[in-house]
């Protein structure tokens, strides 16, 4: 296949205990395949430490169909790993990343191919809908693209998830990039090129159950924003400086109160809730400068993003780590 001059696609696939629809999946991508034989394909299936039958799937549509390739990570490093593995062993001119529970259609790949085709390096698909989710689902990921947006210099794209094609030399670039704290959906917008936004609506889970919960969404979000901007650093700054100059000035006061009057020695309550409030923003300021300490003690340690297992039938010996 590899001989002739067609440019090859990857899709990469992201799975965690997706059983249920891989199968569904093939279908579809292979419909997809078939139905475009101007390109070659090939998708790549990341199976990230499933503890279900993922893995089997996965080689048994690989025996089916050659097409398909899959990396097992060596335990569940969640999607933000599994997605930079992915784009290590991808070989496709442009990738294609899209989830496995089919909540991202796959027909859209076509559209994606001809932005591609016509110079865009960059082609995302933005959301008019959000079937299938919950009200506060909605509702958190609304206020916490316009938290970030508030946070960050670089624009990151709203109703935007990881479906997306992107050119060889995006995906160079993300790879360029070895933070273990990833926050793709922030680099994305880091890397720049040519951008193209297409519409679409987003389906409900085919099978199986969302790997998201709360606590991963709120750890999510805090990597999104210390991972991008120091901001809060310096807001902590700011606010010290401006209780600063209030203290300053209620000192005056009270200096001047006392040479005038004598001293005046009620004032428990208020002298309580100064030192209360006070003590509660340190400790949050304190908090925030942990948060960032805390990122730059991880990202000193160099470790490697993951561990492979295997490719495709090869067993990985992990003896070229990545960087
Ligand atoms: N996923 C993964 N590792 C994880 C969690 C999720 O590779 O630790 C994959 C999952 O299999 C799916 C994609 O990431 O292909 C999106 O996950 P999910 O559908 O659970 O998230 P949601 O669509 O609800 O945001
Ligand atoms: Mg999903």
């Amino acid at each position: 296949m590899e001989q002739d001059n067609k440019k090859l696609i990857t899709i990469l696939v992201p799975a965690y205990n997706e059983e249920e629809v891989l199968e569904l999946l093939y279908e579809r991508l292979k419909n997809l395949m078939d139905e475009n034989i101007n390109y070659n394909f090939e998708v790549l299936l990341v199976n990230d430490g499933s503890k279900d039958k993922t893995l089997q799937i996965m080689q048994e549509l690989r025996i089916k169909d050659k097409r398909i390739s899959y990396l097992n990570l060596s335990r569940n490093f969640g999607k933000e790993i599994a997605m930079i593995a992915g784009l290590d062993y991808c070989k496709g001119d442009a990738v294609v990343i899209i989830d496995a529970d089919l909540q991202d259609p796959p027909e859209l790949i076509p559209e994606m191919i001809k932005y591609w085709e016509e110079g865009y390096d960059d082609i995302y698909a933005k959301r008019k809908t959000r079937e299938g989710e919950t009200w506060l689902k909605k509702f958190t990921s609304k206020m916490y693209y316009k938290i970030l947006q508030t946070f960050t210099k670089i624009e990151i794209q709203k109703d935007t998830g990881d479906f997306r094609l992107l050119d060889r030399r995006c995906v160079e670039a993300l790879k360029s990039m070895r933070e273990n704290q990833r926050y793709t959906k922030g680099l994305f917008s880091l890397i720049g090129y040519n951008k193209k936004e297409i519409l679409y609506d987003r389906d409900p889970r085919a099978a199986g159950q969302t790997k998201w919960n709360y606590g991963k969404l709120i750890n999510l979000s805090i990597d999104g924003i210390t991972s991008f901007t120091t901001t809060p650093l310096r807001w902590a700054a700011i606010i010290g400086v401006i209780i600063s100059i209030i203290g300053f000035i209620y000192m005056l006061y009270i200096i001047i109160k006392t040479l005038v009057t004598g001293i005046d020695v009620p004032g428990y309550a208020s002298m309580m809730v100064v030192i209360l409030f006070l003590g509660g923003i340190q400790l949050i300021f304190l908090g925030i400068i942990g948060e960032y300490l805390g990122r730059a003690f991880n990202e000193s340690k160099h470790r490697p993003l993951y561990f492979i297992e295997r490719y495709n039938e090869k067993k990985e010996t992990n003896e070229n780590l990545n960087k």
